[in-house]
């Protein structure tokens, strides 16, 4: 397999409808007020390639908002079976934020018992990264989660160079779905010198967007519980869960089954669920041990910056922005960040 490849300009149109033939590929659509979603395209007209993180991160495709994980009858010899759903596609066009999303929940959903259901989709999903040159916007913090360069997590990324993309050919997947369209060329040395030339460049536009140090931000979460920063934000918090139901490393869900109207079929489903709304900490006879705003955004903080790292070795934060981009109270992770940082110094 080679390493490097290049794809000219002029032949990605031909690129996208060879890919669309074979499979369905999802990209970046732009949907109006400098809103993008993950749909699937037939053409490279309809891709956004500069686009701001989607309103949904992709891990839509690997865990979706909704779906059934088995089904069952009580008639006589039918029995319970595990449902597993999943379609073979690309995903065309992720940035490295949300490539990280994906290996954060690699990681989670690997862990005894696996995922079935997201582990099955993961391995019949090619994955084909596209790298930003410029920040998306002032709630994006990559930098700081040490993410605005590729770290693997792809098939195959895409990096622009003007007239051609340079392709880093990551997995014999992603060297077999582009090897399919006979398009992508062999790369050569000044293929290579331009890309450093591209991340030297990149390396001085992507600086600190909050003061403190990538390993640091553990140091300030030991120090943040008792924080009165909590008790400012549950003045202002909703509890909608916006915040988490766009978050890419977020994978709550709940159970519910649904019985057919014969009350001998039925299916069971899990759904998205999220640590702000009202029902998620409620216990037999009601009681919550979550109740109020503040511990319940100090809770969603501390899934990120905290216990991942213990558990894991790293954040589950990619710096994606999504939720301070869709939060309506204007609750700001990176202005959050920044009031713990201040409290420790
Ligand atoms: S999006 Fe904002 S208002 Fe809604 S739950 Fe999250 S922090 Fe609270
Ligand atoms: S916490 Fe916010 S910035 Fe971090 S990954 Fe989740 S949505 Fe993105």
């Amino acid at each position: 397999m080679k390493q490097y490849a290049i794809l000219q300009k002029s032949h990605f149109a031909d690129f996208i409808s060879a890919l669309a033939v074979e499979q369905s590929v999802m990209a970046p659509v732009a949907k109006g007020y400098d809103n993008y979603a993950f749909e699937p395209v037939t053409r490279a007209s309809q891709i956004a390639l500069k686009h701001i993180p989607t309103i949904l991160p992709p891990k839509k495709y690997f865990m979706p908002p909704s779906e059934t994980i088995l089904e069952y009858s009580r008639r006589e010899g039918e029995a319970v079976h595990p449902v597993v759903e999943y379609e073979k596609m690309i995903l065309f066009g992720v940035h490295t934020c949300d490539l990280m999303g994906v290996q954060c929940l690699n990681m989670a959903l690997s862990e005894h018992p696996e995922d079935i259901n997201y582990l099955s989709r993961k391995n019949k999903i090619a994955i084909i990264g596209l790298e930003c040159e410029d920040y998306c916007d002032e709630y994006a913090s990559c930098h700081l989660m040490a993410n605005d360069l590729p770290n693997g997590g792809y098939d195959a990324f895409f990096t622009d160079l003007g007239d051609y993309f340079i392709i880093h050919l990551n997995t014999q997947m992603g060297d077999d779905v582009l090897g399919r369209t006979k398009l992508i060329e062999p790369s050569t040395e000044s293929h290579w010198d331009e890309l450093m030339k591209f991340r030297e460049k990149k390396r001085s536009v992507f600086k600190n967007e909050v003061p403190v140090t990538h390993q640091k931000i553990k140091e300030v979460f030991d120090n943040a519980w008792k924080s009165p920063v909590w008790s400012d934000i549950a003045k202002r918090c909703l509890a909608c869960s916006n915040c988490t139901n766009v978050c890419p490393t977020c994978y709550c869900f709940d159970v519910v089954d649904e019985p057919d109207l014969d009350l001998i079929t039925g299916r069971r489903r899990r759904k998205w669920d999220s640590c702000q709304s009202a029902s998620f900490a409620r216990v037999a006879g009601g009681e919550s041990f979550r109740e109020d705003r503040g511990a319940k955004q100090r809770h969603r903080y501390y899934r990120k910056f905290k216990y991942p790292v213990e558990r894991f070795f790293r954040y589950f934060c990619t710096g994606c922005g999504r939720c301070s981009r869709t939060c309506m109270a204007k609750i700001n992770l990176k202005e959050t960040l920044t009031s713990l940082v201040k409290e420790l110094n």
